[in-house]
């Protein structure tokens, strides 16, 4: 009983979060960065946030990640982080040679008001910058929003220091959302099959998901070249795959040069791909390729085959909004029952876009936003009134175990495991990967339950 203090008596809480369902703003920034080509990362404030947001991302990606710290002291608590940041310029430009350095904010440095766009006027006024190189910027203050919103800050800043009008060409923009590096694969797979022209950006594909090849490559061959979101201007549309993370920098595009945006709910399970794929269809002027309605009729199939395990199962889910709403959709579109649903990322929008995913089939679910809406509420529920299954982050494995639900791992951050960032679950394909796995605990379950004289062979 590692939680053997949670009650499932709720009381009420206004200024107080257990066990947070989000981590820390700049960590989203700082995966937002590491998708463009050669762009260092960096964090403004002190060395413990930083390593803090390497470390997770890192256990998350099993993969090196290289930042940039300004390594605040108590002199730049009081007096400002100015003469540090100027400083890193001048070192990362000479010793590490990025391309771009993309510079979050965290805590402290949002407190004391550092102005970031003088500070980096001031370094290219000092010829810190040299010429063809840029720094960028986001304000990630992690008293506010979450993971997920520092990421769509850092894209949308992404849009505001890069993306230039120009004459109209036939590429459809897509920003991917905080999704695995596997994830914005199959993302750009899929588009290909379509025969749709697109950029993708942020793209952290073979960036956080490299090959072992012996060298370690300080700036890896993956990442959207500066060039390409320079031309993100000129595109026919933009497409934004999650309103929380991808709208912003899709409304910047829109209000810096005039390329019209469009908002789908991530492409996780049956239906929301198939509005991915039928608005690529429908933009690009193209027929859906029988391949692809062969992957899908795939799907249909195991849905087909295994409706009867799906079918009432009760399921707790947390995580990152984006995910939950798409998610949920599935969920209930396989007969199952997502009943508790909370994000600690706040927006308002979360809890119609989840009231039109259960699509009034299960009206006994609880579901919250905010900081009030942490695990320690998600367990009191769960105490209430017990689930089938847990879908969610690492952070849920307290949870599993001592209520001794099954866990599938899904969402940010997941600490104790492997396959997250190599296979999809994005697409057809990603919601087989997604059914495979949900099947393979409640099966696993059901055989360790049941009495030996109906204990079955065959399922
Ligand atoms: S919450 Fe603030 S102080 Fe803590 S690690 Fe994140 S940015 Fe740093």
């Amino acid at each position: 009983m590692l939680l053997r203090h949670t009650t499932p008596h709720i009381q009420e809480r206004s200024a107080l979060t257990i066990n947070p369902a989000k981590t820390c703003q700049p960590i989203g920034a700082m995966y937002a960065a590491l998708g463009i080509h050669r762009c260092l990362p960096h964090s403004h404030g002190s060395q413990g946030c930083c390593s803090y947001h390497r470390s997770t991302l890192t256990r998350h990606y099993k993969e090196p990640v290289m930042a940039a710290t300004s390594s605040f002291t108590e002199g730049s608590s009081v007096f400002g982080g100015q003469s540090n940041l100027l400083q890193a310029i001048h070192n990362i430009f000479s010793i590490y040679e990025p391309d771009v350095i993309a510079v979050h904010t965290t805590c402290l440095s949002e407190t004391i008001g550092d102005d970031i766009p003088q500070i980096i006027a001031a370094a290219r006024d000092k010829k810190f910058i040299p010429e063809g190189k840029y720094v960028i910027h986001a304000n990630t203050p992690s008293y506010v929003g979450s993971h997920v919103t520092g990421f769509s800050n850092m894209v949308k800043g992404m849009v505001s220091y890069f993306s230039e009008p120009g004459p109209q060409t036939k590429t459809i923009n897509i920003i991917p959302g905080w999704v695995e590096p596997s994830d914005m694969r199959e993302i750009k797979r899929l588009c290909a099959m379509m025969g749709t022209k697109t950029i993708l950006f942020p793209d952290t594909s073979d960036v956080l998901d490299c090959p072992q090849t012996g060298t370690l490559e300080f700036y890896p061959k993956g990442g959207t070249p500066i060039a390409d979101i320079q031309r993100t201007g000129q595109s026919q549309m933009t497409l934004a795959l999650g309103r929380t993370a991808s709208l912003a920098a899709a409304r910047e595009l829109d209000t810096k040069c005039k390329v019209p945006c469009e908002a789908l709910e991530l492409p996780i399970g049956l239906r929301s791909t198939d509005r991915f794929i039928d608005t690529l269809r429908r933009v690009s002027r193209v027929d859906i390729p029988a391949s692809l309605e062969d992957e899908r009729g795939r799907l249909m199939d195991i849905i087909t085959d295994m409706h009867q395990y799906f079918y009432g199962k009760r399921v707790a889910l947390w995580g990152d909004p984006d995910q939950l709403v798409s998610l949920t959709e599935f969920l209930v579109d396989l007969d199952m029952r997502p009943v508790y649903i909370v994000t600690g990322t706040p927006g308002k929008k979360f809890l119609s876009r989840i009231e039109k995913a259960l699509q009034g089939k299960v009206p006994e679910a609880q579901v919250r936003e905010g900081a009030n809406a942490d695990m320690f509420l998600m367990h009191q529920w769960i105490k209430q009134e017990k689930v089938d299954l847990l879908i969610g982050n690492t952070y849920g494995k307290y949870i599993s175990r001592d209520e001794d639900i099954p866990l599938l791992r899904f969402g940010f951050p997941i600490l104790d495991r492997i396959g997250h960032s190599y296979f999809p679950t994005i697409g057809y394909t990603g919601a087989m990967r997604i059914l495979e796995k949900i099947l393979g605990l409640l099966m696993d379950r059901q055989d360790r339950d049941a009495p030996e004289e109906s204990f079955e062979l065959v399922m």
